[in-house]
């Protein structure tokens, strides 16, 4: 097998990143995808002239310049700001945290009548270091806000107590005192003109870059590694060690998406559930996204139903507790002494809740590793 010099086990950001610099170089790359798709998880298709997002709602944002500028030679991206609205038994609230939610929340006008409402509100925690999620996310902002907005989605989300939940995943959400519903605090955000699927397909367009999907690199691990000088995994690293020394844990979703005879659902790209009895954590209406484009009685919309992961299913989201990092530490470990012709990439390879922006900023930095 002289013929490539890289293997790329995933066609996800990550591998297609990795193995465009690498052709870029002049070396030869096979990339083989399990999934019969290009993209992983940022895969869009068209339907009914609009870019559907097949793996959930992505937006991507980031402050790095030199990311933002990367990923701009393969799409150009449209201004969309995220601001999911949230649903909390028919009570309508903006998101993130902002006036616009306290005030819908509380009637309060201004800055100062919001703080003082979220002060009264965070004395039930005065003095008490927080020790899990609800202790963190009450401290933060307050019982209402944790009540309506955020227990029953997070426990939704991730299938346990928030009492159990460690607080850092609610660090996430920013709390502002201004009248702004943008989700996010970076500096460039947008949506790709066409969809994400095209950044993909332009970075594995070369004829040094041969792609297969359909295939599982678990089906013939031995031979690849074998036949291959180098190999690029970005599948489950725990997985590529036959779970030796433990299981990782995973969260996986379900996603139901169909096709609807009206114009305008729901009003918004993104509307979280935030109760705790409807099954889905968020709805997404897909047109929302492109600003005017698609049929104008026709959308599509997709139902996001978090759900437990086992051996099999698609691995959403790692969850990075101390005691699945501390494990994950020991794979990588191991992968250091065991599989030094074996980079280990992306979500799933580095274990940790990655955005595109960090994907993207972690396989450049593999490449210029590989190639200094
Ligand atoms: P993946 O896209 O998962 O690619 C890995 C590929 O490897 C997959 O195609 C998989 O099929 C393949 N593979 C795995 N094992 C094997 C094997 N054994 N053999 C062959 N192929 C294999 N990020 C943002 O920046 N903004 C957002 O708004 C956002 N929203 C998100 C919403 C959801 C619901 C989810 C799940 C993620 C979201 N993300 C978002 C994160 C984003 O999807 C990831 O950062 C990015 O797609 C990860 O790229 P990757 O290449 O690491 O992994
Ligand atoms: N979250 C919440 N209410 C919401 C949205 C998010 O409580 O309406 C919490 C929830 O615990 C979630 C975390 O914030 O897991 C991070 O949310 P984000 O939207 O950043 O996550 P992602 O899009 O990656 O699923």
């Amino acid at each position: 097998m002289q013929k490539y010099d890289y293997l790329v086990v995933g066609a996800g950001l990550f591998g297609a990143t990795f193995a465009y610099e690498a052709a870029k170089r002049g070396k030869r790359v096979k990339v083989i995808e399990k999934r019969n798709h290009i993209a992983g998880n940022i895969y869009t298709k068209e339907v009914d002239g609009i870019q559907v997002h097949q793996y959930g709602a992505h937006i991507f944002h980031t402050s790095n310049k030199e990311v933002w500028d990367y990923v701009n030679q393969f799409a150009e991206f449209n201004r969309y700001t995220n601001s999911p609205v949230a649903n909390y038994k028919g009570e309508m609230y903006n998101l993130p945290f902002n006036m616009n939610t306290f005030s819908q929340m509380w009637g309060v006008r201004t800055p100062a009548e919001a703080m003082a409402k979220i002060n009264e509100q965070r004395q039930e925690m005065a003095g008490k270091e927080p020790q899990n999620l609800e202790e963190q996310a009450i401290s933060l902002i307050g019982r209402d806000i944790y009540e309506k907005l955020i227990k029953g989605y997070t426990e939704k989300q991730w299938g346990q107590k928030a009492t159990e939940l460690p607080a850092f995943i609610i660090r996430r959400l920013p709390v502002r005192l201004v009248y702004d519903n943008n989700y996010f605090n970076d500096t460039y955000q947008g949506i790709p003109i066409g969809g994400y699927t095209q950044i993909i397909e332009k970075m594995l367009d070369s004829d040094l870059i041969d792609v297969e999907t359909g295939v599982d690199f678990f089906d013939k691990k031995d031979e690849y590694l074998k036949d291959y000088p180098k190999i690029v995994f970005t599948g489950m690293i725990d997985q590529f060690f036959d779970y030796r020394l433990g299981e990782l844990q995973y969260r996986s979703l379900r996603f139901e998406t169909e096709e609807k005879n009206v114009g305008n659902y729901q009003g918004n790209a993104v509307i979280n559930y935030t109760d705790a009895e409807t099954p889905y954590t968020r709805i997404i209406e897909h047109k929302h996204f492109e600003f005017g484009k698609g049929d104008k009685d026709k959308t599509v919309i997709t139902r996001e139903y978090p759900a437990d992961w086992h051996r099999g299913d698609e691995p959403y989201y790692p969850i990075n507790n101390q005691r699945n990092n501390d494990l994950y530490k020991q794979y990588a470990k191991l992968a250091s002494e065991q599989a030094n012709n074996v980079i280990f990439g992306g979500r799933l390879g580095q274990y940790r809740y990655y955005n595109m922006d960090q994907v993207l900023h972690a396989a450049l930095t593999a490449v210029k590793e590989e190639f200094k």
